[in-house]
C-alpha cells in the first residue's frame, strides 16, 4: 500500500460503505480501505424477507456494490472475508485476520471508521443450538433460509418474537404456503407501540392465518438433533424450523476492548461528529448510539436509514469536512401483508418510561374522499405533551397512504412542532390522494380539542 492519507474501515455494509465513500469523495487521491468479515458487502437487509418470500427473485438484487465494483467506481478498496481482531487506537493499528488463508496482518490508520453493525441476540434458551433455528441478519442468512424451505419443504415455521422483523417474516413465509406461529412475549406485536395501531395489525394477523401467542414466554427447544418442538410457558408449538427475530444488539466486542467508550444500551458513544472517545476512531451505523431529537436523550435505534446518514458524516469528518448528524427521531415503516404501519417519535409508553405528561388521541378515517373509489381505513394515533402541546410522537395503519403521511409527521418532530403547528399544515388534496381534511389534520385538531379541555 501506497504512503497516501489513509482510511481504514471495519464493516462493510450500510455504515462501512457510507462512510468509505463520501470519504473518497472529499480525498479521492487518498486510500479508503474496508475490511470485512463475511462474503458480501453493501447489501441492503431490509429486503431479505422479500427474497425469502420469493417476491425479489435474485439475491444479487440486494446488493450495491461487489469489491470489484466499489473499487472500479469508487476507488475503494475491500477485502471480504477479513476480519479485524483488535484494535490499538494508540499506536493506530489494527490486527486483521485473513479468514480464508488463517493468516494476520497488521494494518496502520490514519483514521478509523467502526461500522461492526448489530448482532441478532440469541437469548441461552435450552437447546437453541439445534440444528433449523434460524436468526436473519445478513445474505448468508437468507440464503440459509431460503434453500432450507426450497429443499426441505416444511410445513410449520415458529418465530420468536413479534417486532418488525418477525411481522415481515410471518408475511414471507405465509407467502411460502406454511403454517406461522409468532410467539411474543408482550402483550402485543410492536413492541412499545399504541394497541389503537397493533390491534389492527394483530387483527390483520389472523385474517391471513398466522397464529398469534401473546404473553407467551419461550423457555426451549426440543428435537433429536433437529428442532421439533418450541416449549414456553403456555404448551409447546410443533416446528420445522424457528426463526428468532428477539431484537438486535451492538457488535461492539473489538472497540470495548481497545478501550473505546460505551454508551446507550451497550452501543459506542459517540457526539455529532460521530467521533468516538479515541483520537480520529469514528463510529457509525448499528453499533453506534445516536441522539433522540424529542427527548434530547442517547437512543440506540438500529436501522439502515440511519447507519447511512451516519456512514456518510463519519467518512466526511474523516476526510476533513465539519459535519454534523444531529439525530433521530425514530420513524421506521413496515409492511405486514397488505397494511403499511409506520411510526415516528414517541410511543404512549415510550412517553411513559421518560416521565413525560403526556396524551394520546386516536383517529379513524379514510386514505381518499368518499366519492373517489378505493379508499381504504387509515388509523392515527397522536402521543401529545400536556402543556405546550408538543407532538411527541406518531403511530399509523392502513393499507395506504401511511409512509408518506408518516414523513410529513417526522419532519414535524425534527422541527419540535406541536399539534397546533400540525394542524396548520398546508397538505395536498385531491380526492384520489386524501380526504379534504387530512388524516394527519383530523388528527391534529382533535389532539388540539382535547389540549384546550385539559387547559
Ligand atoms: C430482515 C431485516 C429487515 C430490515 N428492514 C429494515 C428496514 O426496512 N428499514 C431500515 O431502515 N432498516 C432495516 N433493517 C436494519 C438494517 O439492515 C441495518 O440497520 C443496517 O444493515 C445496519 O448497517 P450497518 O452497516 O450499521 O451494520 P451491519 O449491516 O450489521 O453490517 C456490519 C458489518 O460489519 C461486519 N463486521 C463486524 N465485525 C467485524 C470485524 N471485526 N471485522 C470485519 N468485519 C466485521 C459484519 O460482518 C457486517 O457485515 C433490517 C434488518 C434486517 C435483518
Amino acid at each position: 500500500m501506497g504512503t497516501s492519507e489513509r482510511l481504514v474501515v471495519i464493516g462493510g455494509v450500510a455504515g462501512g460503505m457510507s462512510a468509505a465513500s463520501s470519504y473518497k469523495r472529499l480525498k479521492p487521491d487518498a486510500e479508503a480501505v474496508v475490511f470485512e468479515k463475511d462474503a458480501h458487502i453493501s447489501y441492503g437487509a431490509c429486503s431479505l424477507p422479500y427474497y425469502i418470500a420469493d417476491v425479489v427473485k435474485d439475491i444479487h438484487d440486494l446488493i450495491g456494490f461487489t469489491p470489484e465494483s466499489a473499487s472500479k467506481e469508487r476507488g475503494i478498496t475491500v477485502h471480504i472475508r477479513h476480519e479485524a481482531t483488535k484494535l490499538d487506537p494508540e499506536r493506530k493499528e489494527i490486527i486483521i485476520k485473513d479468514l480464508e488463508r488463517g493468516n494476520s496482518l497488521t494494518i496502520g490508520y490514519d483514521k478509523l471508521v467502526i461500522a461492526t453493525g448489530g448482532i441478532p441476540i440469541v437469548p441461552p434458551f435450552g437447546g437453541v443450538d439445534l440444528e433449523n433455528i434460524f436468526t436473519i441478519r445478513n445474505i448468508g442468512d437468507g440464503l440459509a433460509i431460503k434453500e432450507f424451505i426450497d429443499e426441505r419443504s416444511p410445513k410449520r415455521a415458529v418465530i420468536v418474537g413479534g417486532g418488525y422483523i418477525g411481522m415481515e417474516m410471518s408475511e414471507s413465509l405465509r407467502n411460502r404456503g406454511l403454517h406461522v406461529t409468532v410467539i411474543e412475549k408482550m402483550d402485543r406485536v410492536l413492541g412499545s407501540m399504541d394497541s389503537d395501531i397493533t390491534q389492527v395489525v394483530e387483527s390483520k394477523l389472523k385474517e391471513m392465518g398466522v397464529e398469534l401467542r401473546k404473553e407467551t414466554s419461550v423457555e426451549s427447544f426440543i428435537g433429536d438433533g433437529k428442532v421439533e418442538k418450541v416449549v414456553t410457558d403456555k404448551g409447546e408449538f410443533p416446528a420445522d424450523f424457528v426463526i428468532l427475530a428477539v431484537g438486535v444488539r451492538p457488535n461492539t466486542e473489538l472497540a470495548e476492548k481497545a478501550g473505546i467508550a460505551m454508551g446507550v444500551r451497550g452501543a459506542i458513544q459517540i457526539d455529532n461528529h460521530l467521533r468516538t472517545n479515541k483520537k480520529d476512531v469514528y463510529a457509525a451505523g448499528d453499533c453506534a448510539e445516536a441522539i433522540h431529537l424529542v427527548t434530547g436523550k442517547k437512543t440506540y435505534i438500529p436501522l439502515g436509514s440511519t447507519a447511512n446518514k451516519q456512514g456518510r458524516v463519519a467518512g466526511e469528518n474523516a476526510g476533513g469536512k465539519d459535519s454534523t448528524f444531529e439525530g433521530v427521531v425514530g420513524t421506521a415503516v413496515t409492511k405486514i401483508f397488505d397494511l403499511e404501519v409506520a411510526r415516528t417519535g414517541l410511543t404512549s409508553l415510550d412517553a411513559k418510561r421518560e416521565g413525560l405528561k403526556y396524551f394520546s388521541t386516536t383517529i379513524r378515517n379514510r386514505s381518499r374522499a368518499s366519492a373517489y373509489p378505493s379508499g381504504k381505513p387509515i388509523v392515527v394515533t397522536y402521543v401529545v405533551e400536556k402543556g405546550r402541546g408538543r407532538l411527541l410522537g406518531a403511530q399509523m395503519a392502513g393499507e395506504e397512504g401511511v409512509a408518506h403521511r408518516i414523513d410529513t409527521l417526522a419532519t414535524a418532530l425534527y422541527h419540535n412542532a406541536t399539534v397546533e403547528d400540525v394542524a396548520r399544515l398546508d397538505l395536498a388534496y385531491a380526492p384520489p390522494f386524501a380526504t379534504v381534511w387530512d388524516p394527519i389534520l383530523i388528527a391534529a385538531n382533535v389532539a388540539l380539542k382535547k389540549l384546550k379541555e385539559q387547559g
